[in-house]
């Protein structure tokens, strides 16, 4: 087992970068500015071992020129998508050996959000950027409804205790969504007063975990009969199988 820990490393207005370090070296996921981590790394005393990236937006590639440009480091990335710098281009199956942490993370294939989205996961913590965020998932931009519910039903496969670093503090806004789609989910509740206080406190809200998320994002519901019953009132077509369900409820949050 290894002592590494993780810390959000804040950019733009609510974009995480997740930091992976131990008492001397760090691994970066999505570094959209690279100044934050500069900054970072210097108040650690920590030398930086390589980049991560989920996926090719702009706010999780912006800092990699200035990053690589001080530090000759590998940088992992999706295969099928176009990032400048990227050193080593994976698909599912594939492993990252993170020497310097003595760690190893897998690669998922989850798209949806971008059409190559790539997560990485080892036996306790998923980096899964803009595709399941706590009380919600990212936007389809590239991929189809059934693409992004495949990706996130093999997300809900993982152990209920995973830890889920996803890269944006939306978790408060997501449950105003949840609570509209499920009024009466007493867990959504009390977790909207939890990170009420973790947000006064200036705390992250994350990470969360699959288990969590299996009581209280609705993305995850789609099997429980208030939301498939909310989904179906408000698209106002028939709706017969969890995909639609998911597909409804993500065209509801678009418009919300
Ligand atoms: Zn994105």
């Amino acid at each position: 087992m290894n002592n590494t820990q993780v810390y959000p490393v804040k950019a733009f207005q609510d974009n995480y970068i997740w930091t992976i370090h131990n008492e001397t070296h760090a691994v970066i996921v999505d570094p959209g500015e690279s100044q934050p981590v500069f900054d970072f790394l210097k108040s650690r005393e920590l030398s930086l071992s390589a980049i991560l990236v989920t996926h090719h937006h702009p706010d999780h590639i912006g800092g990699i020129h200035d990053i690589v440009d001080r530090h000759d480091i590998p940088v992992y990335g999706p295969k099928t998508e176009t990032i400048p710098a990227i050193t080593h281009k994976l698909v599912e199956g594939d492993s990252v050996s993170l020497d310097a942490l003595d760690m190893t993370l897998k690669v998922l294939d989850i798209p949806g959000h971008t059409a190559g989205h790539i997560a990485y996961i080892d036996n306790q913590r998923l980096f899964c950027g803009d595709t399941l965020f706590s009380c919600g998932c990212g936007r389809i931009f590239e991929g189809s409804p059934p693409q992004m519910f495949r990706s996130i039903k093999k997300l809900t496969e993982l152990s209920d205790s995973t830890e889920i670093y996803c890269t944006h503090e939306y978790t408060l806004s997501n449950i105003k969504f949840a609570r509209t789609v499920e009024p009466d989910n007493q867990d959504l509740a009390n977790y909207e007063k939890i990170v009420e206080q973790k947000l006064a406190n200036k705390q992250a809200s994350l990470p969360t975990s699959i288990g969590l998320e299996k009581s209280i994002n609705p993305f995850l519901r789609y099997n429980e009969p208030k939301v498939v019953q909310a989904a179906q009132t408000r698209s106002q077509t028939p709706i017969s199988n969890e995909i639609e369900v998911f597909a409804a409820i993500r065209a509801w949050k678009d418009n919300f």
